[in-house]
């Protein structure tokens, strides 16, 4: 894979101090979205005469409808706890990169605007006015923010820079800076079903390729259904699941777990993508078209379930938003949550003995998880708090015969993003992903040096992604990126040899 030069920091000791580098990272940005894809959003195609009122309306309108908006302006005491939390800040040393003086890039806005302080004493006060060189300086360093709300951990006000940086976001497209990467991909999702733009016969003949590959590899006829009506559970999944690796080695698993438990499912062409890109700009009105599609293939298909797989962004809003965005789900079977995630029901599975493992299959691999950011601070699996952490370790524990965890500062809820979240998974800002992997780099060439982990497992698409891309310049490979259910399924022994009949009972609801 060709690299781009791209001056990598180094990878030191804990605690991470860097030394303070001005303006460092100002000159990234990513491509704004041309006015085909701002349209189809709902924005308008390029900066209008206006921008300024247009902008602070937008303001308005977020402070009204978002009370923690305005709350996380107002609440912070500058004590300087989130200073060094942020990746981002960390592996580039640009001071605009602390998650509080990136609040303060709309905070000072807010104060000049929306504070009677800001109004009449604009300097005493830290106000500015919104010029075009600060809605330049938004639209820069509001795109190196992931929204992984790591410094919200620490902060002890709660502040979530991840909740501002959206609004930011959403107030940058509604004057016609919307980025590219994202807007255009939630375009394709409105017209196709995905994040690609996969047409439904290129989908069918790669689930058919699939089921070929399972078929020569276990010689058991395991089934990737698509559109098949009357299905228990509907799948929603990332679309790199479709074609990516490692992450179609997950799907794959995904399918043999199914298959072994003898629940129906199927995949919908109409939605077969399990990203939300309307989180990532912060708009919530695209954030629910999205959400309505997995409702209406849901309604269609007349499933009882819908289950997502494995995508950070996608569990998040799928588990703290989908009801509110696209409920109620009283049509579904009220015996089981609504999403269900694919590791909640693998691991239920075990729990009850129905699946069948030889963990030998993988002793070539010395196994890490990566806590993605989204599942681990913005969602939870299982019944009981902290699922989201002992879930896929239990799973990885169960298959695999070598485990061992990062340092404890870098995981659970303190694990540090990927550095491809939030909607920078784009070639446009390859130097910000890079450096904002650092930490989490540091973290796991510690343990391929000290104990000689070769495997690093995630259950999100983008981190997947980010990771193959920026292992190589961490000086380790590609290759040692695995998705969870890939593991799950060399692991897996096959004991269906049939199509599985109608007993979905086998997989019971007391999850
Ligand atoms: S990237 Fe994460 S840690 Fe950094 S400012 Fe954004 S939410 Fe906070
Ligand atoms: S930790 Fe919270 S209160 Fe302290 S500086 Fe950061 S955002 Fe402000």
């Amino acid at each position: 894979m060709a690299k781009v030069e791209i001056e990598v920091p180094e990878c030191p000791e804990y605690p991470i101090i860097p030394r303070l580098k001005e303006g460092m990272m100002a000159h990234s940005k990513p491509y704004i979205a041309v006015e085909k894809f701002q349209h189809e959003l709902g924005f308008p195609g390029e900066l209008p005469e206006n921008w300024q009122e247009a902008a602070l309306d937008k303001m308005q309108d977020l402070l009204g409808k978002y009370r923690s908006f305005q709350v996380y302006l107002d609440s912070c005491v500058k004590c300087g706890a989130c200073t060094d939390k942020c990746h981002y800040f960390l592996g580039t040393a640009d001071p605009k990169n602390m998650p509080v003086a990136r609040q303060d890039l709309l905070r000072k806005v807010y104060r000049r605007y929306f504070t009677l302080a800001g109004k009449y004493f604009p300097k005493l006060v830290g106000a500015v006015d919104l010029t075009k060189d600060v809605l330049d300086d938004w639209y820069s360093y509001y795109h190196q923010c992931s929204q992984c709300r790591r410094c919200s951990v620490f902060c002890p006000y709660g502040i979530d820079t991840a909740e501002i940086s959206m609004a930011a976001r959403e107030i940058l497209a509604s004057v016609g800076m919307g980025q590219k990467y994202c807007n255009e991909i939630i375009g394709k999702v409105f017209k196709i079903g995905n994040n690609l733009g996969l047409p439904e016969p290129a989908l069918k003949d790669t689930l058919e390729g699939l089921e070929e590959d399972i078929f020569d590899e276990t010689n058991v006829a395991v089934r990737l259904p698509l559109d098949e009506k009357g299905a228990d559970i509907l799948l929603i999944t990332p679309s790199a699941d479709f074609f990516a690796e490692p992450h179609v080695d997950g799907l794959m698993g995904y399918a043999k777990v199914f298959h072994e438990s003898g629940v129906s499912w199927t995949i919908s062409s109409y939605a077969s993508e399990g990203a939300n890109f309307g989180m990532f700009i912060g708009s919530y009105e695209n954030m629910r078209r999205v959400a309505m599609r997995i409702r209406k293939a849901a309604e269609d298909l007349g499933v009882k379930r819908i289950m997502f797989g494995e995508c950070g962004h996608a569990w998040r809003v799928g588990y703290s938003f989908l009801n509110t965005l696209a409920g109620p789900f009283d049509f579904l079977d009220p015996n089981y949550p609504v999403p269900q995630h694919i590791c909640e029901f693998t691991y239920d599975l075990i729990q009850k003995d129905k699946l069948v493992f030889d963990k030998s299959e993988n002793d070539e691999h010395v196994v890490t998880f990566h806590d993605s950011c989204n599942v681990a601070r913005a969602t939870r699996m299982g019944p009981k708090p902290g699922g989201q952490f002992t879930i896929p370790r239990a799973i990885l524990k169960t298959v695999c015969n070598n485990y061992v965890d990062m340092d404890a500062d870098t995981i659970h809820d303190a694990t540090f993003c990927c550095g491809g979240g939030g909607g920078l998974l784009t070639d446009d800002l390859m130097e910000i992903r890079v450096k904002g992997a650092m930490p989490r780099m540091t973290a796991l060439k510690k343990i391929v040096d000290e104990d000689k982990v070769t495997t690093l497992v995630a259950i999100c698409a983008i981190c997947k992604s980010q990771f193959i891309k920026t292992l190589p310049y961490y000086g380790m490979q590609m290759y040692m990126m695995h998705s969870l259910h890939q593991l799950v399924s060399s692991a897996l022994v096959m004991q269906r040899l049939t199509e599985p009949a109608d007993d979905s009972e086998s997989e019971s609801s007391d999850d």
